[in-house]
């Protein structure tokens, strides 16, 4: 397995690939790797001949300078993972790299995207993320990526950056990988104490409670039902909303067919996300 840290190292790395019309996939990270980063490796090595990891902690899109300083650093266990994996080459830049003097980036307009959910609660967040997706696409430039849709709207927003900016790599959606006791696998876990995984999946099981309900109950009910149960649990929820999932738009007196629901709340310090279609 290699590690390159600049554009024109991991350029010529891929040089072989595309000169026989291989398939490059990508898959960007912050590292900490988990079981869930796991799964789109896998499956973008199922797909292409060569497949793109990067590792990079992207400060632009913590709105929380100490969110920032806290996530975990586990850089030499993420190798070895990768290690297990073959086709993999790792992109692991420094800053100057990913945002070189000439960045030509300006911020796009997201819309609603931007007004709700994360977009609301975390201001500047995804133009973080639209920027450095960006730059990272630049750099690869890959055929497939792999985003997880643990991040739901974050998975809206760059479906959003790629069609406004006609960009030709496809955005490959992969489902959440969750650990038995159903709590979403996520680098902030990391954080968290036994005591508290076993309070976090309280998102998991209002999650499914939403499901059950949602029979009987309009979006609006259903959502003060949830937050109620939520609230009996020992997390502080930041939103609970039950959107439509292609439009961003709060679901009130009747289901769609892309119903979703949203949750973000603070166990301790630690702050987590997690979402389900309500089908
Ligand atoms: P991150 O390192 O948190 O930026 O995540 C890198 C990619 O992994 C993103 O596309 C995430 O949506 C995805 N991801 C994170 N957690 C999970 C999970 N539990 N299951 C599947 N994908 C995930």
């Amino acid at each position: 397995m290699f590690t390159y840290s600049t554009r024109v190292s991991l350029e010529s790395a891929l040089q072989e690939v595309r000169n026989q019309n291989g398939t490059i996939g990508f898959v960007p990270t912050m590292g900490a790797l988990h079981e869930g980063h796991l799964s789109l490796v896998q499956k973008a090595s199922n797909e292409c001949d060569a497949v793109v990891v990067s590792i990079y902690v992207n400060p632009t899109q913590f709105n929380n300078q100490e969110d920032f300083l806290k996530y975990p650093n586990t850089l030499e266990k993420d190798l070895e993972l990768l290690s297990e994996f073959p086709k993999i080459k790792v992109f692991v830049p420094s800053s100057d790299e990913v945002y070189p003097k000439d960045d030509s980036y300006e911020p796009i307009d997201l819309g609603q995207l931007d007004l709700i959910l994360e977009g609301k609660y975390r201001p500047g967040h995804f133009q973080g993320v639209v920027h450095v997706v960006r730059n990272l696409l630049q750099i690869v430039n890959p055929h497939l990526a792999y985003f997880g849709l643990k991040d739901f709207q974050q998975l809206a927003v760059i479906r959003k950056f790629s069609i406004l900016n006609g960009d030709e790599t496809q955005i490959i959606p992969c489902e959440t990988l969750r650990d038995s006791s159903g709590l979403a696998l996520s680098s902030r876990n990391l954080r968290l104490s036994e005591k508290e995984k076993v309070d976090s999946l309280i998102i998991y099981q209002t999650l499914l409670k939403i499901k059950e309900w949602r029979l009987l109950h309009s979006p609006e009910e259903v959502k003060q039902m949830a937050i109620d149960f939520f609230n009996d649990g020992a997390l502080k929820l930041e939103y609970l909303e039950i959107i439509d999932g292609t439009h961003f738009v709060t679901l009130k007196d009747q289901w769609t067919t892309n119903g979703v629901c949203c949750i973000a709340a603070y166990c301790g310090e630690v702050r987590l996300i997690d979402n389900m279609y309500c089908e």
